[in-house]
């Protein structure tokens, strides 16, 4: 499931938050101050930050802003939480780059339908559904990947790579973007780590005659194919 970052300074409701989130199966992390918001998404790229206006310091408005004109965080998912249901808010919260807006009180299974709803929208490899692409099936449900009959075995890395791969098929990922969304972090790994990682998935795919599906594509990183047969040799 998604990595979710939760900037809110009220500890009750960070905790009833992070208690939630965590019981859907997300991997939860709070900041209480913009300063310690800035650090975890340095860390560690979320797939979405959930994020009170009103901070000690720097507001959530200000800190979205910025995430929106930096390259690394241009595209971070944010649902910004707000005491104040003036109109003006929202309009500025929204200009801000916040995708969605809830009011407080706000109940917290109408903050988790807007999570799932912002998550299907911009970062459908974070959800549970099942993806298919040629004569492959990968089920994050089960942990499974079948081609056909056969089923393939993969490590945890594979398995996220393939994922990924598998959600936006024919289209070519570079590597920096690849360990962006796949490690999360790309503070800390170096770039031939993807090639070690996608020689381990395409010896894996191999055992069921699929490794073709992924192609190198030269100076611009990999993509995943079900061209010219569904891909795979065996199956
Ligand atoms: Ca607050």
């Amino acid at each position: 499931m998604g990595r979710i970052l939760v900037v809110e300074d009220e500890a009750a409701i960070a905790e009833l938050l992070s208690m939630n989130l965590r019981f859907e199966g997300h991997d939860v992390r709070v900041a209480a101050t913009s300063e310690e918001a800035v650090q975890a998404v340095h860390d560690a790229l979320p797939d979405l930050v959930v994020l009170d206006w009103m901070l000690p310091g720097e507001s959530g408005v200000v800190l979205a802003r910025r995430w929106r004109t930096e390259p690394r965080t241009r595209d971070l998912p944010i649902i910004m939480l707000t005491a104040r249901s003036d109109e003006r808010d929202l309009v500025q919260g929204l200009d801000a780059g916040a995708d969605d807006y809830l009011v407080k009180p706000f109940s917290t299974t109408e903050l988790m339908a807007r999570i799932r709803s912002v998550l299907r929208r911009r970062l459908p490899e974070a959800l549970e559904s099942a993806v298919e692409v040629g004569e492959l099936r990968l089920d994050p449900a089960t942990r499974r990947v079948r081609a056909g009959q056969t089923e393939i075995a993969l490590g945890p890395t594979e398995f996220r790579l393939l994922r990924f791969l598998m959600t936006y098929p024919e289209r070519v990922h570079g590597r920096p973007q690849l360990l962006d969304r796949v490690w999360g972090d790309h503070v800390f790994i170096e770039e031939r780590t993807v090639d070690v990682h996608i020689k381990r998935l395409r010896a894996a795919l191999q055992t069921a005659g699929c490794a073709d599906m992924i192609e190198t594509v030269r100076g611009a990183g990999y993509r995943l194919t079900s061209a010219p047969s569904g891909g795979c040799l065996a199956a």
